[in-house]
C-alpha cells in the first residue's frame, strides 16, 4: 500500500475549495422485511430469519410491506420533498455473494420521494442542505470472512454469509452537491449525519445506530481552485460508520486530493475505503456507471401509487423537528446554543426533557446529567440513557437538593445507590439515613467545637477576614460526616464570630 502524500488541511483551504455530498443508507425499523414476512431482529442466530422471497429462490414472488412505504413517505415529508403519486422498483442487476437474488430491488429513475431539503447549523449559520432524493431499496446479507487477521476477505481460508439482513428495508437519502461550506466541509459533514440521525430518531422510523449499521454513509468529496466555476471529480468514500469517521473522512479526502492536484495530477473518480483506525482513505473499485447496473423496472411488482389523503394523514401525524423542539427548549430552559449543543452532543436533550417535566429545573437537570451521571456513563463506557436510573429519580433527587434535605456530596452517594439498585431516592435516603444535619443544637455544639479547636482561624475571622472561615466549615462538615449543608455552616460559624 503506497502512503498518499497529503497537504496541510489549512494550506488546501487557501487554494481549493470543497464540495461534499452524503448518500446516507438507513435501515428502516418495520418489524417485517421489504418483501416478504421475515422477521428483522438485530442479532439472531445466522440465515434463522429467511425464506424463498428473500433468499431469491426461483418461483417466489415479492410483495411490498406497506409500513416502509409510510415510513418512507414520513422521511420525504420530514425533509420538505414532493412525493411521487405514482412510481416504480427497478432491478440493479450486480453480482454480490451475501446478495442472493443477483439483483437488488431498488429504485432508478422513479424515486418515491424527491426535491427536499434539511437545514443543518453549522458553526453559528444555517447551511440548507438539498435533498436530492429518498428511495426505497432492500438491504444484502452480510459476508463473515474467518480465518484471516483482520476479519478482510484477504488473509481469510473461507467466508461464511449470514442472509438475515437480506431483504431489510433500507432507505437510501442522497443530498444534491454542498458547495459553500469552506473549511467548514468536514464539520458540516458531520453535523448533516447527526441532524438526519435526529430527524430519523424523532420520526420513529428506525434505531439509527450507526454501531450496528442501520446508518451508513458514503461521503462523496471533490476539490476545485478556488475561483474556479466548475466543480472537481469526486470521490466517494464508502460506508463511513461513525459521525467522528464522516468528519475525519472528508478531511483526509481534502488533504489528499489536494496533494493530487498540486502536482498537476487529475482526481480519479472512484470509490473509496475509509480506515477507522488510521482515519485514511484507500482506493477500491473505480466507480460504475449507471448502465453498468442494467436496470429495469421490476417486473414481479406493482408500481406504488399513494393515495394524496394517505400522504396527507402521514403529514398531520408528522412530530415536531428536531431543530424546532430545541429552539423551543432553548428558549424556554433559557440555555445558550453551546449549552444546547453540548446537550444533544451528549444524548441527554430527551432525559434532561423528561427531568424538567417531573419537576426539575432546568439548570438542576442539566447539572446532574451533565455532570455526575455523564462522568459516571463515561467510567462505565455506557450511553447516558442506559444508566440505571430514571429521569423521574434525578429530578427527585434535585427535588430533596433544592428543599434542603440533601446536599451535593449526600445527593451524589444517593444516586449511587439507586444505580446500585437500592430503590428509589426516598427509599435510599431512609435506608442510608442519608439526610442533611438540620438539628440547630447539634449543629451548634459542632461550630462551637470547631471554633475551640482552631483558635487561630477563629481570631482572624473575628477580625473581620471573613475568607478565612473555610477549614472552619470544612471541621463542622468533617464532624458531621458531610451530612449538614455547607451554606447554612458558614452562616452559623460568622454570627458565632462576628
Ligand atoms: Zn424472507
Amino acid at each position: 500500500m503506497t502512503t498518499d502524500t497529503l497537504v496541510p488541511y489549512s494550506e488546501a483551504m487557501e487554494r481549493y475549495e470543497p464540495v461534499i455530498g452524503l448518500e446516507t443508507h438507513v435501515e428502516l425499523g418495520t418489524r417485517t422485511k421489504m418483501f416478504c414476512g421475515c422477521v428483522t431482529t438485530f442479532g439472531a442466530e445466522p440465515n434463522s430469519q429467511v425464506c424463498p422471497v428473500c433468499l431469491g429462490l426461483p418461483g417466489s414472488l415479492p410483495v411490498v410491506n406497506r409500513m416502509a412505504i409510510e415510513y418512507t413517505i414520513r422521511i420525504g415529508l420530514a425533509m420538505n420533498c414532493t412525493i411521487a403519486e405514482w412510481c416504480r422498483f427497478a432491478r440493479k442487476n450486480y453480482f454480490y455473494p451475501d446478495m442472493p437474488k443477483n439483483f437488488q430491488i431498488s429504485q432508478y429513475d422513479e424515486p418515491l420521494c424527491t426535491d427536499g431539503w434539511l437545514d443543518v447549523g453549522v458553526n453559528g449559520r444555517t447551511v440548507r442542505v438539498g435533498i436530492e432524493r429518498v428511495h426505497l431499496e432492500e438491504d444484502t446479507g452480510k459476508s463473515l470472512h474467518v480465518g484471516g487477521a483482520t476479519g478482510r476477505i484477504h488473509g481469510a481460508e473461507y467466508s461464511l454469509v449470514d442472509y438475515n439482513r437480506a431483504g431489510i428495508p433500507l432507505v437510501e437519502i442522497v443530498t444534491k452537491p454542498i458547495p459553500g461550506t469552506g473549511a467548514d466541509a468536514p464539520v458540516a459533514a458531520r453535523l448533516y449525519v447527526t441532524e438526519l440521525r435526529d430527524l430519523l430518531r424523532s420520526l420513529h422510523v428506525s434505531d439509527v445506530r450507526m454501531e450496528e449499521g442501520s446508518l451508513r454513509c458514503d461521503v462523496n468529496t471533490s476539490l476545485a481552485p478556488r475561483g474556479s466555476a466548475a466543480w472537481g471529480t469526486r470521490t466517494e468514500t464508502k460506508n463511513v460508520n461513525s459521525l467522528r469517521s464522516v468528519e475525519r473522512a472528508v478531511l483526509f479526502e481534502i488533504e489528499r486530493q489536494a496533494a493530487v492536484l498540486d502536482a498537476g495530477g487529475r482526481v480519479k473518480q472512484e470509490t473509496r475505503h475509509f480506515h477507522e483506525n488510521t482515519g485514511t482513505t484507500t482506493a477500491g473499485r473505480s466507480k460504475e456507471e449507471a448502465q453498468d447496473y442494467r436496470y429495469f423496472p421490476e417486473p414481479d411488482l406493482v408500481p406504488v401509487a399513494p393515495p394524496a389523503e394517505w400522504v396527507e394523514q402521514i403529514r398531520a401525524a408528522l412530530p415536531e423537528p428536531p431543530s424546532a423542539r430545541r429552539a423551543r427548549l432553548r428558549a424556554e430552559w433559557d440555555l445558550s446554543e453551546a449549552d444546547m449543543t453540548a446537550l444533544s452532543n451528549a444524548g441527554a436533550l430527551d432525559l434532561v426533557a423528561e427531568t424538567v417535566a417531573a419537576g426539575a429545573s432546568p439548570a438542576d437537570a442539566r447539572k446532574w446529567w451533565l455532570g455526575e451521571l455523564a462522568r459516571l456513563a463515561n467510567e462505565d463506557g455506557t450511553e447516558l440513557s442506559a444508566l440505571g436510573i430514571t429521569p423521574a429519580q434525578v429530578a427527585r433527587i434535585s427535588e430533596l437538593v433544592a428543599a434542603g434535605a440533601l446536599n451535593d456530596k449526600l445527593a451524589r452517594q444517593v444516586i449511587d445507590a439507586v444505580l446500585a439498585g437500592e430503590g428509589d431516592p426516598d427509599e435510599v435516603v431512609k435506608a442510608r439515613g442519608l439526610a442533611v444535619v438540620s438539628d440547630e443544637s447539634a449543629l451548634t455544639k459542632a461550630v462551637d467545637e470547631a471554633i475551640a479547636d482552631n483558635p487561630d482561624i477563629a481570631a482572624r475571622v473575628r477580625e473581620g477576614r471573613v475568607a478565612a472561615v473555610g477549614p472552619l466549615v470544612g471541621a463542622v462538615m468533617k464532624a458531621t460526616r458531610g451530612q449538614a449543608d455547607a451554606a447554612r455552616v458558614r452562616e452559623l460559624i460568622l454570627r458565632r464570630l462576628s
